[in-house]
């Protein structure tokens, strides 16, 4: 009995060691309807866990649990689950966590940005020295007034700096835009995967001065690569299986 024991104990001692080479923990207030509950959030690469003494809201997610996680600040983060919540009309189960202790790290966010299997929704850019290949002073536009910020270009993303309103500053790898317009010279149209009332979130800025013109083309390229790379698959003929599949298909 005792070996079982101990070789449980060893067996449990190297599956949880690993990961705790990269563990985060956070003491949290969960914040409910009326009065809120308290714990610790543990973020791991595989796992994030919301441990408390409040049992019925004690959770572990696996990052595929996780519809949506949004950094809405350093000391604020929301888990969307796909859990049913009866009572909210279906509405997917939602966490909303305010830090109590210490603030979720630049660090933090980037294991979350790469673990999670959905866009991450952050407020947070990570901390990076290379320069934007675009740049424009923009109004963000609310139903009502807006927020002032900088819009900035990079070769991987796209990142909104809001000082005025830093809760609405925004960091988008080209993957979490689902779209991107530019109806008019001076606005610029972010749809992004982030949900908002079940629909996905608009970004609409206006630009308080003018980029150049291949800066859209710039932006497209990275939004629709997939586009872009089968128009140049058909540029190269040469270019192996692929297109002699197409053209396969095409002909049957
Ligand atoms: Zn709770
Ligand atoms: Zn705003």
């Amino acid at each position: 009995m005792n070996l079982i024991l101990f070789i449980a104990t060893l067996l449990i001692f190297f599956a949880v060691n690993p990961a705790s080479a990269q563990s985060y923990e956070l003491p949290v207030e969960h914040e409910h309807t009326f009065s809120d509950c308290r714990g610790t959030l543990v973020i791991t690469p595989e796992r994030i866990e919301y441990k408390t003494a409040h049992k019925e809201d004690a959770r572990t997610w696996r990052y595929a649990d996780l519809r949506q996680i949004k950094i809405q600040s350093p000391n604020s983060i929301e888990l969307v689950s796909y859990e049913d919540q009866k009572r909210m009309m279906n509405r997917d189960r939602v966490f909303k966590f305010k830090v109590l202790e210490g603030e979720i790290t630049s660090e933090i966010s980037a294991l979350l940005v790469e673990r999670a299997t959905r866009p991450v929704v952050t407020s947070m850019a990570p901390a990076t020295e290379d320069a934007p290949a675009f740049k424009a002073l923009v109004k963000h536009l609310h139903r009502f007034g807006g927020c002032i910020g900088t819009l900035k270009v990079y070769p991987d993303r796209v990142v909104y700096e809001s000082e005025e309103t830093p809760s609405d500053s925004r960091y988008w790898r080209y993957g979490d835009i689902q779209n991107f317009s530019q109806s008019e010279r001076y606005r610029f149209e972010i749809v992004t995967f982030e949900d908002k009332f079940g629909g996905p979130k608009a970004y609409n800025f206006q630009l308080r001065e003018a980029l150049p013109a291949y800066a859209y083309d710039y932006v497209w390229t990275g939004v629709y690569p997939s586009k872009f790379r089968r128009e140049e698959r058909l540029a190269w003929p040469g270019d192996g299986e692929g297109i002699s599949a197409d053209r396969k298909a095409r002909n049957q």
